[in-house]
């Protein structure tokens, strides 16, 4: 499940592999906590050869229970730490470097082992598994994307949220590694105006198919 930020994929996906018995693996996740160790450290995230050097050094741990899906670095529990504006900010300046990508696709791959999992992120049907069976694009119009990432997050607005997302949308279907785009083969669904469970029920008919 790829898609940009609103556009409902951490719902969506964990309620699928909820129905359907499977795991699910959020690498946004695992992008956000790469960042916070190097906020952490300290680390010039202005500077792509300075991230490219640590990019192997956090040991990271992230669950794939749907219900339950921790993560942390160096047996920390960062699960709340990294789903603040400051590490939401920095997170497309370190997952614009290779290095960091390269590493964390690797792990990602070897989470998902034979399969029986959901995985959302941005370059999932393109680059992680790219011989996945089912292939979801999720996007939503920019108002509704802003209005959700609003309604969980307290002290913003529905246009600082706006913002922020463009921003982030902008450098995340740039860059040069990776960058997110639709698989070829996925299909498309827009969720502007369908709520948690159509969109579970859209993808599940999808699945079987
Ligand atoms: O999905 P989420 O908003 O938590 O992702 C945070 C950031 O991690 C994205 O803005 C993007 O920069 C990066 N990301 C990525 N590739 C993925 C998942 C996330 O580059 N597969």
């Amino acid at each position: 499940m790829d898609g940009p930020s609103g556009s409902g994929k951490s719902s969506a996906s964990r309620g699928v592999a909820r129905a359907l018995g499977f795991r699910y693996l959020d690498t946004g996740a695992m992008y956000r906590a790469i960042t916070w160790w190097m906020l952490e450290q300290g680390v010039d995230l202005a500077d792509p050869a300075a991230i490219a050097g640590r990019a192997g050094e956090p040991v990271l741990a992230i669950g794939t229970d749907p219900d339950a899906p921790g993560v942390s670095v160096g047996g920390t529990d960062v699960a709340a730490a990294i789903r603040t504006r400051e590490v939401t900010s920095a997170v497309s300046a370190v997952s614009a470097v290779p290095e960091v990508r390269a590493r964390l696709v690797a792990e990602q791959r070897a989470l998902i082992g034979d399969g029986d999992i959901v995985v959302e992120g941005r370059d999932i049907g393109t680059v992680v598994a790219p011989g996945a069976p089912v292939k979801v694009y999720l996007t939503a119009s920019p108002e509704a994307r802003a209005r959700r990432r609003n309604a969980e997050l307290a002290g913003t607005t529905v246009e600082a949220q706006r913002a922020e997302m463009a921003r982030r949308d902008t450098l995340d279907s740039t860059r040069k590694a990776d960058p997110l785009v639709m698989a070829a083969d996925a299909v498309e669904l827009d969720t502007t105006e369908l709520n948690l469970d159509e969109v579970i029920s859209e993808v599940l008919r999808l699945v079987k198919e």
